[in-house]
């Protein structure tokens, strides 16, 4: 065999497994946006579909005002930042934003990072190293699971949504700072973390609590300013606070929030706020207008809360397995691979596109359909939805 040759075959070895298990994935190509532009509708890989996978809650991703401030701002600036922010890339308009993302949570500061996966990375290497401890839920997104990994410090996870296990692991502890790490929303089951009962855990034990809210803000609580919000939490019980803004604000980046102190040092010494451009300031001026419409429009948090009502009470009558969740992440558990695949098949036959998640995003065995909804939906899109789950051959096992 030749030089070449070992290479391409140990990765065609691997590639076939995957393929063999049912965990290829495959990408598809989304052209246009249909109906309205709002982004539910949409021709991807030459088909016309209704979607149900995204992640813009609020329906901000296509606003008018949001792409006009994108326009007007790469009119005048430009496109790229042309460094990071800490020797000529910080701008304006980033700073206009994360003062105004600091309003928003009700928090001293908030820095801006080019990613929410960046932004966990930050948050667990600045303030965990060897000898301290990290806990993690184990049903975590990917990124918190690697920030405790790639801090240093001893990585333990706790059984999901359980702050009592939480505390036990915190109590065997004899020295060193510990951080404790969740999800305000768990992204691919919609259910919420048990934030008061963690606060007090980390209050008893002298721990850090980290919340990643990219799911919960712009959506939950009385006013959506997410899980901190719908639970009551304060910034002493929550003193860190990651957001992103990739999914209800519908554009990109993500921010810590928290005390002036707090912030400064991940200016300082987080890596993944070091070593890497700016995110371009037009896309800091559309985020900006996109959370000054999360905070000045509550009829989208309105329109979302009516969608999932409808469709809980409809998949009740179906009798379909849904996961015990009340915010637009709605997870229905098929369990193999095989079978959340040809539900998603299915689906899509009748122009729906409701996408398969599959183990690494979910445990093995528990692959789901991963149903969301957006503001921009209309209440006929959930009732298409539902007949077509009534339409599905076999009604998913409980
Ligand atoms: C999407 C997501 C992230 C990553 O945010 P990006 O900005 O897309 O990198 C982090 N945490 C959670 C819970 C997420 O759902």
């Amino acid at each position: 065999m030749n030089g070449e040759d070992w290479r391409e075959l140990a990765l065609a070895q691997r590639l076939g497994q995957l393929r063999a298990r049912g965990l290829e994935r495959r990408r598809r190509c989304v052209e246009s946006y249909e109906r309205d532009g709002s982004g539910v509708e949409a021709r991807i890989d030459g088909r016309q579909l209704l979607s149900f996978s995204g992640n813009d809650y609020l329906g901000l991703a296509r606003h008018p005002d949001v792409v006009a401030a994108f326009a007007a701002a790469a009119r005048r600036v430009g496109v790229g930042s042309g460094a990071s922010h800490l020797v000529t890339g910080h701008h304006c308009e980033h700073h206009a934003l994360e003062e105004a993302l600091a309003a928003y949570t009700g928090r001293e500061r908030a820095v801006l990072f080019s990613t929410g996966y960046m932004a966990n990375l930050a948050v667990g290497t600045t303030l965990a190293s060897r000898g301290d401890l990290v806990l993690a839920d184990r049903l975590n997104h990917a990124s918190l699971l690697d920030a405790g990994r790639l801090s240093g410090a001893r990585f333990e996870r706790f059984v999901h949504g359980d702050a009592a296990a939480a505390e036990r692991l915190l109590a065997e502890r004899t020295e060193g700072n510990a951080l404790v790490l969740t999800d305000g929303v768990f992204s691919m089951d919609g259910d919420v973390a048990p934030l008061a009962a963690l606060a007090s855990a980390c209050r008893r034990q002298r721990a850090w609590l980290a919340v990643d809210d990219a799911h919960g803000l712009g959506v939950l609580g009385s006013t959506g300013r997410g899980s901190l919000e719908q639970a009551g939490a304060t910034s002493e019980d929550v003193p860190v606070l990651i957001g992103t803004l990739g999914k209800a604000f519908g554009t990109f980046g993500a921010f810590v929030a928290g005390s002036a102190a707090l912030v400064e040092l991940l200016v300082q010494r987080a890596r993944t706020y070091i070593f890497t451009t700016a995110l371009p300031p037009a896309v800091a001026a559309a985020a900006r207008t996109a959370v000054a419409l999360a905070a000045a429009e509550p009829w989208r948090r309105e329109r979302l809360r009516e969608h999932v009502a409808r469709f809980r009470a409809g998949c009740s009558s179906l009798g379909l397995p849904l996961g015990e969740s009340a915010t637009p992440i709605q997870p229905l558990v098929l369990g193999s691979n095989e079978a959340a695949l040809l539900a998603s098949a299915r689906l899509l036959e009748r122009g729906i596109l409701a996408a398969a998640i599959r183990p690494p995003s979910v445990p093995e065995g528990t692959a789901r359909l991963r149903i969301t909804f957006s503001a921009a939906h209309a209440a006929t899109d959930v009732e298409r939805l539902l007949e077509a789950l009534a339409a599905l051959p076999h009604p998913a096992p409980a």
